[in-house]
């Protein structure tokens, strides 16, 4: 897991520096907890991506596709090398997540607070078709200031769905600035916990961690979960790291040599700790190669 989320950080900074456009900081902060839900807790079939019966996820926070494309990728859903069509005019691999180009996407977000509602109504049908799928959305910290996330969060509750787990990705910073700052929203736990819904605090780049909570949500019964996830934007890179500015700035080639370089070691580090062999060359060979183990 930790290897193919390395991978998914590089292949996000290709993205979006070969774009010069892009959400690197939130995708950065998001990528372990996206390559844990495609390749460890979801149910999805790469080659039925419309399975009625699989696993949905709503990426509410929709700009971050940096996060979402590469691993969709990577799970099988399309070649790797369509990547480098991101937010090109000619190219289906859109800057917000939109589910009528990219195979695997569940539902087209971008314009933020809305995906939850969508989640709930997926959760809900899926309740009234007796279907045993679950649910998954994240929401940005920053995201929760504004659409109808808690006019969502009342109807889960209300509607009792134990198949929705939301997960906020608690970075502390958006485009703006610190969360505190432009809209303090905590205590989240105690917010959530008044609407009823069951709450998980949890750090979002530690796999074991976050293995035991989406077991945690999946085990909940009557009503909704949210994982409240402790991340770090721009996570990773270190001068990217908890800098609001990055929230959606591509890199300059200098930058993103320095940014290529600090990932790339990451990823071999992450590499011999899985015992794999490790080289800069099969680093960047494992960049583009599809591996639907998530090792
Ligand atoms: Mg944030």
């Amino acid at each position: 897991m930790a290897v193919t989320a390395a991978r998914g950080r590089l292949l996000a900074m290709d993205m979006v520096h070969a774009a010069a456009s892009g959400h690197i900081g939130g995708s950065l902060s998001a990528m372990d907890m996206i390559t844990m839900l495609y390749f460890h807790v979801m149910r999805v079939d790469p080659a039925n991506p419309r399975d009625p019966d699989r696993d949905r996820f709503v990426l509410s926070k929709g700009h971050c596709t940096p996060a979402l494309y590469p691993i969709l990728a990577m799970r099988g859903f399309f070649p790797v090398e369509e990547l480098s069509m991101f937010r090109r005019i000619d190219g289906n691999m859109s800057g917000h997540a939109e589910m009528n180009l990219v195979k695997g996407v569940d539902m087209s977000t971008g314009s933020l607070g809305q995906g939850i509602s969508a989640a709930v109504g997926m959760a809900l049908a899926g309740k009234g078709d007796g279907k045993d799928y679950r649910v998954y959305a994240m929401l940005g910290d920053g995201e929760i200031e504004e659409g109808q996330v808690w006019e969502a969060a009342m109807a889960a509750a209300k509607y009792h769905l134990d198949n929705l787990c939301a997960i906020v990705d608690v970075n502390g910073l958006q485009i703006d600035g610190a969360t505190a700052d432009v809209m303090p929203s905590e205590p989240l736990d105690k917010k959530f916990e008044s609407f009823n819904w069951n709450v998980i605090r949890v750090d979002g780049h530690d796999f074991n961690a976050l293995e035991a909570a989406f077991a945690a949500a999946a085990a909940c019964k009557d009503k909704p979960t949210v994982l409240l996830a402790k991340t770090v934007k721009g996570k990773g890179v270190s001068f990217m790291e908890n800098d609001y500015g990055w929230h959606g700035k591509a890199p300059n080639d200098e930058q993103y040599a320095v940014a290529h370089g600090e990932l790339l070691r990451g990823l071999m580090g992450r590499m011999e700790q899985a015992g794999l062999p490790v080289s800069e060359q099969t680093a960047l060979a494992y960049g583009v190669l599809s591996d639907k183990e998530g090792v």
